[in-house]
């Protein structure tokens, strides 16, 4: 399949994982949005969260529980941070492999009107 993150995943795009386990890799947005701006992506390929199911609990918690730890560890804890999973075409997913941003380092605005 040709999928960006799935080649991240599988090192043939050379990218420095901030965190690696056995169900998730986190690593630098290319084009960051802020001062902190990291992705937490499953090892598996899935599209977004449409696709998750049951059986994916377990990662969709470690999702999350990595990316506080990254926070954590970059230091924009204290501070606050924000989570933020993209689904599908009104989402403004544009990455089809599942990804939770987690964007930090700076007070962010809340620009999640809908387009007028
Ligand atoms: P989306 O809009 O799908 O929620 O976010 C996708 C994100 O992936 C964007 O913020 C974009 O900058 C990032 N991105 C796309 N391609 C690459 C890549 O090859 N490497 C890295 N590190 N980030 C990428
Ligand atoms: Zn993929």
């Amino acid at each position: 399949m040709d999928c960006v993150f799935c080649k991240i995943v599988k090192k043939e795009i050379p990218t420095e994982f901030l965190h690696e386990d056995e169900l998730v890799v986190a690593f630098r947005d290319i084009n960051p949005i802020a001062p902190a701006h990291v992705l937490v992506i499953p090892k598996k390929h899935i599209g977004s969260v449409a696709d998750v199911s049951e059986s994916d609990e377990k990662l969709m918690g470690r999702m999350i529980l990595s990316a506080k730890r990254i926070a954590e560890d970059l230091k924009i804890s204290g501070n606050g941070y924000k989570l933020l999973f993209r689904v599908g075409r009104h989402g403004g997913q544009e990455v089809g492999h599942l990804h939770l941003h987690l964007i930090g380092g700076a007070k962010l605005s809340e620009n999640i009107r809908p387009v007028t």
